[in-house]
C-alpha cells in the first residue's frame, strides 16, 4: 500500500544506477548462470537482458505445459478414435515438450524455444500433409512468428531471417498443399469443423500471448518504477522522488497558497552507533527510525530517505504552529526506540530542523533553512526540535 502512494507521488520512470545494479545483482545471486555486472556501464544491458529473458522463458514454460496438457488430451482422443498413427504423433508431441521443459528449467531458453517451434512446425506440416490444408492445422504455424521475435535471447537480423523463411515456407505451403490431395480424406463437414477448431484455438493462444506479454510489461514497468522511486533499505520515497514531489507541491501553492513546512530529521551520533554495534545494528535502526516517521506523520505527508541518516518530511498545509508539535512527538518516539529488545543497550536521538517554506520560494532554500536549524541543534547539545524562522511569507 505505502509503495502505491510512492508511485503516485513520483514522476514518471527514472533510471537510477545504484538501485539497478541492487537489483542486477539480487537477481545474479538468485540465478548461478549469471554473472556479476563488471561495471556500471553493463549493469543496465544485463538488467535487460536478464529480466526480459526471464520473463520470456516464463512465457515459454506456461505454453510448453499447455501444450503437453492439450496433446496428452489429443493422444487419448486418437486412441479411442482407433487413430493410433495420430496418437502416436501426440505422444512424440508430449514427450517434445518434455524435452523443452527440462530446457527450460535448465536455463537453455534458446534450446527449449527451438524444440517447441520444432514441435509446433513439424506438427503443423505434418498435419496439413496427411488430412489436407483444409483442416487449417497450419494456423499453428502463425503462433511461432510473435513467440520467436519477443525473445530476448537471439539477435535481431536472425530473427528476421527467421521470419522471412517462416513466412516464405508458409505460403510456398499454401501454394502446394491448397489443390494436394491429403493422405487421409475426411468427410467435407468434419473438415470444415476441424478448420474452424483450429483457427479459433490459434486466436485464442494469439490473444493469451498478447494478454500474458502485456502483464509482464506491466509487472515490469512498476518494478522499475519502485526501484527508481524507493529507498531500498527503508521503503521510504528516495531522493529523487521527493525532488519531485516538492517541485509538485510548490506549484500547487503557487495556484492555491497554503503553508507548508519542511522538516530535516538526522540521527545523532550514528557514525558511532554503526561502530560500537555493527552496520546490521546501524540498518535495523535506520529502519526503525523510518518506520517510526512513516507512521507518526498524515498519510498527506511526504517522508523521504534523504541522504545516509537523514531523512526529509515535508507537511503541505501545516504551519510552523501545526508541525512544531509533530517534530517533538517524532523526536520522542525516535528516542523511546528499544534495539531490538528492551534490555538492549542501543539507544538513538535524532535532531530535527523545522521551516515553512516561503511562496514562490525554491524547496532548496527552504531545505537549506531546515539544515541550518538542524545543524544548530546538533551544536546545541542534539536530541531536539529547531525552527528557523520562514521568509517573509506571502500566502494570506
Ligand atoms: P551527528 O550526530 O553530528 O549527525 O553525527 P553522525 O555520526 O550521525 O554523523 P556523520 O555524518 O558523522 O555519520 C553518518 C554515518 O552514517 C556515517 C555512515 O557510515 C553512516 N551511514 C550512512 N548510510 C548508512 C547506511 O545505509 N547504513 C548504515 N548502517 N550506516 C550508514
Ligand atoms: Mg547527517
Ligand atoms: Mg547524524
Amino acid at each position: 500500500m505505502r509503495l502505491l502512494a510512492v508511485r503516485d507521488r513520483c514522476a514518471p520512470i527514472v533510471t537510477n544506477r545504484a538501485q539497478i545494479r541492487g537489483w542486477t545483482d539480487k537477481a545474479a545471486a538468485m540465478l548461478p548462470c549469471m554473472a556479476r555486472p563488471p561495471n556500471d556501464e553493463l549493469a543496465p544491458a544485463l538488467l535487460k537482458g536478464l529480466v526480459a529473458s526471464q520473463s520470456f522463458k516464463m512465457v515459454l514454460s506456461s505454453a510448453c505445459l499447455l501444450a503437453g496438457v492439450t496433446h496428452i488430451a489429443f493422444a487419448v482422443l486418437f486412441y479411442q478414435s482407433q487413430v493410433v498413427a495420430m496418437s502416436w504423433v501426440n505422444v512424440g508431441s508430449v514427450l517434445t515438450y518434455v524435452l523443452a521443459a527440462a530446457l527450460l528449467r535448465r536455463d537453455q531458453v534458446a534450446a527449449g524455444m527451438f524444440v517447441m517451434i520444432f514441435e509446433v512446425a513439424a506438427h503443423a506440416i505434418l498435419a496439413v500433409i496427411t488430412v489436407g490444408w483444409e483442416s487449417g492445422f497450419h494456423y499453428y504455424l502463425l503462433i511461432v512468428i510473435p513467440v520467436f521475435l519477443a525473445n530476448q535471447v537471439n539477435k535481431w537480423p536472425f530473427k528476421i531471417a527467421f521470419a522471412t523463411t517462416l513466412t516464405v515456407s508458409y505460403v510456398a505451403l499454401d501454394w502446394y498443399l491448397r489443390k494436394a490431395t491429403p493422405m487421409f480424406e475426411m468427410s467435407a463437414t468434419t473438415l470444415a469443423y476441424l478448420h474452424r477448431f483450429n483457427l479459433v484455438t490459434t486466436i485464442a493462444i494469439l490473444s493469451g500471448l498478447t494478454v500474458l506479454y502485456v502483464h509482464l510489461i506491466t509487472q515490469a514497468e512498476a518494478r522499475l518504477h519502485e526501484l527508481a522511486t524507493t529507498d531500498s533499505l527503508t521503503g521510504l520515497m528516495n531522493r529523487r522522488c521527493m525532488l519531485d514531489a516538492l517541485a509538485r507541491e510548490q506549484a500547487l501553492r503557487q495556484r492555491k497558497p497554503h503553508p507548508s513546512t519542511v522538516l530535516l530529521v538526522d540521527i545523532d551520533h550514528f557514525k558511532k552507533l554503526n561502530d560500537t554495534f555493527g552496520h546490521n545494528m546501524g540498518d535495523w535502526a535506520l529502519k526503525a527510525v523510518a518506520e517510526v516517521l512513516k507512521n507518526g506523520v498524515r498519510e498527506m505527508d511526504f517522508v523521504a530517505r534523504w541522504g545516509g541518516e537523514e531523512f526529509l518530511i515535508v507537511l503541505p498545509h501545516a504551519s510552523i504552529e501545526g508541525a512544531r508539535p509533530v517534530a517533538e512527538r517524532l523526536r520522542l518516539s525516535i528516542s523511546e526506540l528499544r534495539f531490538p529488545a528492551n534490555d538492549h543497550p542501543l539507544r538513538v536521538s535524532a535532531t530535527l530542523g523545522l521551516t515553512e517554506m516561503g511562496i514562490g520560494e525554491e524547496a532548496d532554500q527552504a531545505i537549506q533553512r531546515a539544515d541550518a536549524a538542524l545543524y544548530k541543534g546538533k551544536s546545541e547539545g542534539r536530541n531536539q526540535v529547531v525552527v528557523s524562522s520562514a521568509p517573509v511569507l506571502q500566502h494570506a
